[in-house]
This record gives C-alpha cells, sequence and structure tokens, in this order.
C-alpha cells in the first residue's frame, strides 16, 4: 500500500508539478484509484495497441474474417499541425504512461509495440491480443481532419459481432472518464466495421481517438505532459468503471 502510493506521487511528481496537479483536482482522482485496495487491477490482462508505426505498410490484409476486402496493412497516420509531431510517436508516448499507471493497479499489460520501428499489421495486432488472452484492449489513436476547426475525442467500435454489448460498455466508460479528466469535446462512441484491427478482435476492444491533431489547440495539448496525464487517468478510471472493479 505503502509503496504504491510512494510510486503514485513519483508518477505524479514526474509527469507534472504536483501543485499545479492539486489546482486541478487531479489529485481526488488519484486518491480514489488508490483507496483500500492498493491493486484493484490485479488479476486483470490489458493490451495496449499505440496506433501505426514509423513507416506505414501499403500491403494488404483481408479486413475481417470471412470477408474479401483488403486493406493496407498499417497506415502511416497522421500529424500535428502545429508541433509537426507524427501520430505514431504521440501515441506510444501516451501509451507508456497508460502501462506504468495499469501496472501500478497490478494489471497485467501487453503493448503491441513499444518502439517504432516495427512492422506489425493491424490483424496481427488484434491476433497478438486474441491469444494472449486479453480482458480488453484500448487502442490509442489520435485523429486528422482537412477542417482544422475540428476536435474532440471519439471513440470507436465494431457495429456487428458478439462483443458489441461489451464494446459499447467499455467505450462509453472510457469517453465520460477521459473527457471528463480533460474537458475535451465528446465526439461520440461510433460503430463500424471498417477497421481491421477491431474486426479480427476476439475480445473487448475499442479504438481510442484521443484528440485532433489537425487542430492547433489540441495539438499542443496532447503533447504536453500535464494532459497527457489526464488522458491516462481518464483511461484508468473509465477501466476501472467497466470492470466493475472497487477501489475501497
Ligand atoms: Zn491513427
Amino acid at each position: 500500500m505503502k509503496r504504491v502510493f510512494i510510486a503514485f506521487l513519483s508518477f505524479m511528481l514526474l509527469l507534472s508539478n504536483f501543485s499545479c496537479f492539486s489546482e486541478r483536482g487531479s489529485v481526488v482522482i488519484f486518491s480514489n484509484l488508490v483507496g483500500k485496495n492498493a491493486f484493484p487491477l490485479k488479476g486483470y490482462k490489458i493490451g495496449i495497441d499505440p496506433g501505426h508505426q514509423e513507416k506505414g505498410n501499403s500491403e494488404l490484409e483481408v479486413v475481417m474474417p470471412g470477408s474479401n476486402e483488403r486493406k493496407a496493412k498499417v497506415a502511416s497516420g497522421t500529424r500535428g499541425i502545429s508541433t509537426g509531431i507524427p501520430e505514431y510517436k504521440t501515441v506510444l508516448e501516451i501509451s507508456l504512461k497508460l502501462r506504468d499507471l495499469l501496472t501500478e493497479l497490478g494489471a497485467e499489460v501487453l503493448m503491441t509495440r513499444e518502439t517504432h520501428d516495427v512492422d506489425i499489421s493491424n490483424m496481427e495486432r488484434a491476433l497478438m491480443m486474441n491469444e494472449w488472452g486479453a480482458d480488453l484492449v484500448l487502442r490509442m489513436h489520435l485523429n486528422g481532419s482537412t477542417d482544422s476547426s475540428v476536435h474532440g475525442m471519439g471513440m470507436y467500435i465494431r457495429a456487428s459481432g458478439d462483443l458489441v454489448d461489451k464494446n459499447t460498455a467499455l467505450a462509453e466508460a472510457l469517453l465520460k472518464h477521459m473527457s471528463q479528466a480533460t474537458g475535451a469535446k465528446k465526439a461520440g462512441v461510433f460503430k463500424r466495421d471498417t477497421y481491421t484491427g477491431l474486426n479480427w478482435s476476439e475480445v473487448p476492444s475499442v479504438l481510442v481517438e484521443m484528440g485532433y491533431m489537425t487542430n492547433p489547440e489540441e495539438d499542443e495539448k496532447l503533447h504536453s505532459a500535464e494532459y497527457q496525464e489526464k488522458l491516462v487517468i481518464g483511461a484508468v478510471n473509465g477501466i476501472l468503471e467497466y470492470l466493475n472493479v472497487k477501489t475501497n
């Protein structure tokens, strides 16, 4: 318990200025997380797929089991309109912070990638999580639009299959807590059978579009340690709610 609390403090201090943190009220969220149950996620296997990679792969793969339709193995992703930073870098940066906090809370975490120089298709990423038996998977992405005024956070899940109810519950919990923690606009929960990485998933899986890199203001926020912490805290709170885990 003490060890975990120290870990939390170091996590907060590492990522942000403590007093600044308190002013924003995030400490309350953290103390809720600590509670009496120091390892609320013990026994859970949580998958994180940081979207994209250093170089996209335009070779094709089947978009879903039983389909003839094919899509590129991995798209190259978007890029910050203000910062110039590519999506694959930012999503890994945030995913590593999420991994660390989930691990502190007792979860077993599997990442599809921990470096940029990989070549793993969207189908392979889903199969990796199926084989591992993840309780849930977060596919971490950042959005792009030709309209720079578009901003906000959206969750994408499959429209069909056996997991619609679970996926919907997970997506709604993530959207609620991540938007609450960050103040980001809620774009909504979108159901589509067009994402290879979701279509091949046999475990609850949500594609988390955390914000728009093509909106200058949101791009800047997404690259601040302070905002990234809020995203991570929101995601963890969403996971706790979805799993109905008591933290005290
Ligand atoms: Zn993406």
